[in-house]
């Protein structure tokens, strides 16, 4: 019955014919009272997974995230599907908010997005408990973890929804595919079974390539040459190597613009809303750029540094190529940025589990960096799929370089 509901609203509201893959089981679940776990890659469709049973449950649905900009994003996106979702939030004004919470309480709207900080307040409980809401989404529920590669402290509270909320179906929604990590998650969320639904993690129309860091701006501007009508991501480590990569590509005649959070509010918001609506733009940013970023046509990833651990770089990969047409990602990695890594680490307190865990992490993305067979399969390997060797990525297509190995080998053992 609700399943027939759930696969009209699908068509009517939001368009598309068909489920994808884990979204009906999730759906399903939900619709079922049970909560729910769903790990799924970036780009799977994890909201539609919460959207779907909101809308066929009707009343409230509380939708949790991390970000502002990931919460305004959604909001308008789903209003663009005629959905009415609010948020109340610290980058709106006090009217904004009162308005939106009037929305969410008069039963106007069906979807109220919050930071977890705003939700875990005695007033705010207090209110909802009176609305009492049918579903409790959390996106990027991997910030509830601190063996996760992103932890909020403000997540932490989250572990009492389901003591104040005991009859309402919670899901949670991340695309952290470590196995700790999930384990981590359902152990603060849930409190009796839940359904824990993982998807794959393949996404074939990435090609990945990796190379050693040599003349990281010549190499950059190397990968660049003929893609200047392209939509892609630059990431880089500082916030001041963002702004004069952006500058530098832009001498070179390239629409490239920077973003990190070191920037005041405002030209972060113009410069992610000109990549999003201009085509070709060249985005120069930190990490602080791309969390919920729905934009289906990013061509490139380019790393000019390395990530922190595999579950970072495969996030922020995943980006490019949603609308399912190739991309390429390609990443540098040198000593430096090792050694780096290994520093951010020791410095990052947490103590020494979790330190232990991350240079884990870290040898594991070293690993890929140098896998000597298919990169891909060396990182599914990782999130724990198996698959057969891609013919895609730079190892499987480029042989040269083991024979370029070899030669060195040759040379340095005199045969
Ligand atoms: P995630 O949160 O898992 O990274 P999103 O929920 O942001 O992914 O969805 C990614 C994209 O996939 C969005 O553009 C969304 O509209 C699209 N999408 C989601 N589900 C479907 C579906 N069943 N059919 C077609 N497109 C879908
Ligand atoms: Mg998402
Ligand atoms: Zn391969």
């Amino acid at each position: 019955m609700s399943g027939q509901r759930a696969i009209e609203i699908l068509q009517s509201v939001f368009g598309f014919p068909g489920f994808r893959e884990g979204q009906d089981q999730a759906i399903e679940a939900v619709l079922d009272d049970r909560h729910v776990l769903a790990v799924m890659p970036t780009g799977a469709g994890k909201s539609l997974c919460f959207q779907v049973p909101a809308l066929v449950k009707g009343g409230l649905t509380v939708v949790i995230s991390p970000l502002v900009a990931l919460m305004q994003n959604q909001v308008a996106i789903l209003k663009l599907s005629g959905v009415k979702a609010v948020t109340i939030n610290s980058g709106q004004s006090r009217d904004e908010n009162v308005a939106a919470w009037r929305a969410a309480a008069s039963g106007e709207a069906n979807l109220l997005y919050l930071s977890p900080e705003r939700l875990m307040t005695e007033r705010m409980i207090a209110a909802l408990k009176k609305l009492s809401p049918g579903l409790i989404a959390i996106d990027e529920a991997h910030c509830i973890s601190q063996w996760g590669p992103a932890f909020r402290p403000e997540y932490e509270d989250l572990k009492h929804l389901k003591n104040l909320f005991p009859d309402i179906p919670i899901i949670a929604l991340t695309a952290t595919a470590d196995p700790l990590t999930r384990e981590h998650i359902a152990d603060k969320l849930f409190d009796r079974d839940a359904e824990i639904i993982v998807t794959g993690f393949d996404r074939p129309n990435l090609h990945l390539t990796v190379e050693m860091k040599v003349n990281w701006k010549k190499q950059l501007l190397n990968f660049l040459e003929g893609r200047d009508n392209e939509s892609g991501i630059i990431y880089c480590l500082s916030r001041k190597k963002t702004e004069e990569t952006a500058q530098m590509l832009q001498d070179q005649g390239y629409n490239a613009l920077a973003y990190h959070a070191g920037m005041d509010q405002e030209s972060r918001t113009v410069n992610q809303d000109r990549f999003i609506t201009e085509p070709g733009i060249i985005m120069v940013a930190t990490i602080a750029f791309g969390m919920g970023i729905d934009k289906p046509d990013i061509r490139f990833v380019f790393h000019t540094d390395l990530p922190g651990s595999p579950e970072a770089y495969y996030q922020e990969i995943g980006r490019a190529g949603r609308d399912r047409n190739e991309a390429v990602v390609h990443m540098l990695y040198g000593l430096d940025d090792i050694r780096m890594r290994r520093t951010f680490i020791e410095n990052e307190g947490g103590g020494e589990e979790r330190a232990r865990r991350e240079h884990q992490r870290l040898d594991a993305l070293l690993a890929y960096c140098e896998a000597p067979e298919c990169r891909r399969r060396t990182l599914l390997d990782y999130f724990g799929e198996q698959i057969e060797a891609c013919g895609k990525c730079d190892c499987c297509n480029n042989p040269a370089e083991t024979v370029e190995g070899d030669e060195v080998g040759r040379v340095i053992l005199g045969v």
